[in-house]
């Protein structure tokens, strides 16, 4: 039997979720998942729409508690997904000091303080792809992260225009991430949530240029805010792994990691 971990999924605690923590963990037990990882947006940019939001006691004590409850039906880590780290280390580096977290999923979700939509509607879709490389190519160098978030996430908002981007015009900013994450003892997160319009996130070409470069460091999750699609695709995504080759998974502890057999 197959170990099945989400290692993306916002609740309540975070400024966009629709679910409580306990309808994620019921949904994901009545699915068979074995293990999830909630990972609440967090920002400590003031006019960012997520700022003062998170409650991290609340939050500890909500997960000890279900821990408690659902024991030996599921496992339940305690994690956050961070946007533009490199934009606001210092708050970040004190925080992971002073709070006892399982994961960290680190993201881009901004472009000069603004959304994709926007940077895309702007500034065209070439211009976000290539400002949002750059960024993320900022933040893999310094920053203080497991796995990176949703790797190439500029795909969703310029599918609403009709451009999903050519890998071959960006491999150059690519190939420096990957080679950077994998140097620095890091992973990439593989990211279900554009699978309903076809699109994975990073896309399977950049699986497979992880996998050459001797990546190995790897988490699946659905980053579901609702609890019909918690879960969404795992399985799958653990298939597709699998016929490129990886060999593992990874969960955490006090950001140890630790692989799963896939
Ligand atoms: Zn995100
Ligand atoms: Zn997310």
């Amino acid at each position: 039997m197959r170990y099945l971990s989400d290692y993306h999924l916002h609740s309540k605690y975070s400024f966009d979720g629709n679910q409580t923590i306990e309808q994620i963990i019921r949904k994901a037990i009545s699915i068979e998942l074995n293990e999830i990882c909630i990972t609440e947006h967090i920002s400590f940019d003031p006019k960012d729409i997520s700022y003062n939001f998170f409650d991290f006691k609340e939050y500890e004590n909500e997960i000890q508690r279900l821990s408690d409850e659902y024991c030996g039906k599921i496992n339940i880590k305690k994690g956050l997904e961070i946007g533009e780290y490199h934009l606001h280390k210092e708050d970040f580096d004190k925080y992971f000091k002073e709070h006892n977290l399982d994961f960290i999923i680190g993201s881009i979700h901004n472009l000069n303080g603004r959304g994709f939509r926007t940077n895309i509607s702007e500034n065209g879709v070439k211009y976000t792809y290539e400002a949002y490389f750059k960024e993320v190519l900022a933040f893999v160098q310094i920053g203080d992260f497991d796995v990176l978030g949703h790797l190439d996430i500029v795909q969703r908002y310029a599918f609403e225009v009709g451009n999903v981007y050519n890998l071959e015009d960006y491999k150059n900013y690519i190939y420096d991430i990957l080679k950077t994450i994998i140097s620095r003892g890091k992973g990439i997160e593989i990211n279900t949530s554009g699978l309903s319009n076809n699109l994975l996130f990073p896309k399977l070409e950049i699986l497979h240029m992880y996998k050459d470069l001797g990546g190995e460091i790897l988490t699946v999750g659905s980053d579901a805010h609702s609890r019909n699609r918690v879960g969404e695709k795992v399985s799958y995504v653990y298939d597709m792994l699998n016929d490129i080759g990886f060999n593992y998974v990874f969960t955490y502890d006090h950001r140890q990691m630790n692989g799963i057999t896939l």
